[in-house]
């Protein structure tokens, strides 16, 4: 079944037909229905993170219809961070999940759709593109793509064997199960050691290990991690393997500056070492840079006229929640530009 979220009046293009029909309308309480038609909207945003749902918000408070395409559910990365403490307007740190909630029902409001649906390629037509998705195909006179990255993967032998018994890349989803055991956490950016500082909560121990012998995160997450009693630093130190038959029973640790391997008996390796942007359904008609981010120019239009990219997945130089959403308004104006023939100013 494929869920749409929203509050106004539902819009389908009838396959059978060929032509538009009303689906159910519900101006008070959102909607949840079983939908099989071929949609069409003004403004598609693919991705439902803070990028994708700020691009809802100004779209469809602009006056378009719009779409957001999210295949998973709405918050993409924020919606996994347990605390998020640097977004401006919480003096006390907040829930990623509910920022999340918060975000989509803004959008709802607005009279902005959410679709339970992956975008699985796109191609250009004359009046504007055709989104290939799970749901079948969606058409629109521009799109915004918000689809963020995905966890780089350590590569050492035992990774892929052991993922999801033992090996992890989101501590919010997995973390609880390491109750009182000793986890690793690898990586030595914010992302590493927000996460080493949640596990810190749960775990009886948590080992830090990074190749470097200083971290990339900001110095206040560093001190406040310095404050835990029960976290281990590993610094100047790889991975070699992760060891185990059923589940992760250790890991086998080579120290750069040549002292002895070793061995440190966990139960869990949670990985943060880099990330891939989400662009597989999209690579075809955007350029991307030499990372495999969505080039973008400085009003977040890419190589591809009508196709705008916002959030983690663009060539940006801060990945965060609040630069998520500051592209994800920019690129719905642009769009919003685009859309009403405005000559956009460089
Ligand atoms: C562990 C961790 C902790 C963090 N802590 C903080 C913090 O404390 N403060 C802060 O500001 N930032 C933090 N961040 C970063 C922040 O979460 C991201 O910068 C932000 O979520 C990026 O937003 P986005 O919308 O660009 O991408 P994402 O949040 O990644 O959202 C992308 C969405 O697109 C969807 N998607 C992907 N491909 C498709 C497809 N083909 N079709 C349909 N949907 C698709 C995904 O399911 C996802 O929901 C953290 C990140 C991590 C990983």
């Amino acid at each position: 079944m494929v869920v749409v979220r929203g509050t106004g009046t539902l819009v389908a293009h009838s396959r059978a037909r060929g032509s538009l029909g009303r689906g159910s309308a519900c101006p008070s309480a959102p909607f949840l229905l079983e939908y099989s038609a071929v949609k069409q909207t003004e403004i598609l945003v693919v991705g439902g993170g803070p990028a994708g749902l700020t691009a809802g918000i100004y779209a469809a408070r602009s006056g378009h219809r719009t779409l957001v395409l999210e295949k998973s559910f709405a918050g993409g990365q924020m919606a996994l961070t347990s605390e998020v403490e640097n977004y401006p307007g919480f003096s006390e740190p907040v829930s990623g999940m509910l920022l999340a909630q918060t975000m989509e029902q803004q959008a709802i409001r607005f009279g902005c759709e959410v679709l339970n649906a992956e975008a699985t390629g796109i191609k250009s037509g004359p009046t504007g593109f055709e989104v290939a998705t799970t749901a079948g195909p969606v058409a629109a006179a521009a799109v915004i793509v918000c689809t963020g990255v995905k966890p780089k993967l350590l590569g050492v032998p035992g990774e892929k064997e052991l993922s999801g018994r033992g090996v992890s890349y989101c501590a919010v989803c997995d973390g609880p199960l390491f109750k009182g055991r000793e986890v690793a956490v690898i990586g030595g950016g914010d992302s590493a050691l927000d996460e080493a500082l949640y596990l810190s909560n749960i775990a009886s121990r948590v080992h830090l290990i990074h190749r470097r012998d200083e971290f990339r995160a900001c110095p206040f997450v560093q001190q406040r991690l310095r404050e835990r009693e029960n976290v281990t630093y590993h610094l100047s130190c790889v991975v070699e393997s992760i060891n185990g038959t059923e589940r992760v029973e250790g890991l086998t640790v080579k120290n750069l500056k040549d002292a002895p391997t070793f061995v440190l008996p966990v139960g869990g390796a949670f990985i943060y070492v880099g990330w891939l942007p989400n662009t597989g359904w999209c690579s075809s008609l955007v350029a991307l840079d030499d990372s495999g981010n969505v080039k973008a120019d400085d009003r977040l239009r890419t190589t591809a006229p009508g196709v705008f990219a916002a959030g983690d997945v663009r060539n940006t130089p801060l990945r965060q929640v609040a630069t998520a959403v500051g592209d994800g308004a920019l690129a719905a104006m642009s769009a919003h530009d685009f859309l009403i023939g405005e000559t956009l100013a460089t």
